[in-house]
Parts: structure tokens; sequence; C-alpha cells
């Protein structure tokens, strides 16, 4: 896609700090990380989401995902690695096209804002209606 800035990365239109590279993945650092060793996982073919991708790209990010991870631990020996996924503007989707961050932490490093939620119950009638409804719905 034109206008995209990951389909330039993977041009090398606009240079990166790639890790990893295959027929349908792209893998590069992010330059504004949470911590170090974020990194971006990318399908070379432009799709925007998770509701986009087709099923080869996406199992071939993720087989890719768990070398990259493997790599980082390794190099990093992180106490954990957090996989997150965004899909759409409204959960802060910056770039329109998929990308899985991996994002280590390290031994005495903060805590991850993106892995730090409040457990508390919900509405278990609320969340078996859902639960019903989402199990219908899928194809
Ligand atoms: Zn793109």
């Amino acid at each position: 896609m034109e206008d995209c800035i990951f389909c330039k990365i993977i041009k090398g239109e606009i240079p990166s700090f790639k890790v990893y590279e295959d027929d349908y993945v792209f893998a590069f650092e992010d330059i504004s990380p949470i911590s170090e060793g974020h990194t971006l996982v990318i399908p070379k073919k432009h799709a925007q989401n998770l509701w986009e991708i087709t099923d080869e790209d996406l199992t071939a990010v993720h087989l890719a995902s768990k070398k990259i991870i493997n790599a980082i631990n390794n190099v990093l020996n992180p106490i954990g690695v957090a996989c997150l996924q965004l899909n759409g503007r409204g959960v802060n989707q910056v770039v329109m096209h998929y990308h899985l961050h991996l994002i280590p932490r390290l031994k005495g490093g903060p805590e991850l804002p993106v892995s730090s939620w409040e457990l508390k119950q919900g509405d278990m009638e609320a969340i078996k209606q859902t639960a019903e409804k989402i199990a219908a719905a899928i194809k």
C-alpha cells in the first residue's frame, strides 16, 4: 500500500533495524520502544488487521515470532515477553498494517503497562450471555 509506513520499511524506502526476514514476514525494532528489544513482526503483504490478514500470513507472522522470541531470550534473558497485537484506532493501533509487538521485560525493568491491569471478577450472567453470542457467531 502506497502511503503505508510499514510497506515502505519492507521495501527499504524507510530505514529500519531489521532483525528477521523471510518470504512472508519482516521484523524490526520499534523505534519508540517500551523496553529494550521491543520488536515488531509484520506480514510483507499489506493487511490492516486481524480481520484482513490471510491465514497463511498470520501463520507465518506467528511462527516467525517464535524464532524471534527465542533469540530475544538468548540475547536479553528477559523475565517475560508480552505479545501484543492491536486492531483498530479505537484501541490505539497507530500504523494500519498488521503488526505483532514482542515486548520483553528485563530483570529489574519496570512493569509493562500493557500487561498490568486490575483483576476483578465481572458480572457472570453478562459474561455468559456475551460468550453465547460470540460462540453462535463463529463461522
Ligand atoms: Zn502496509
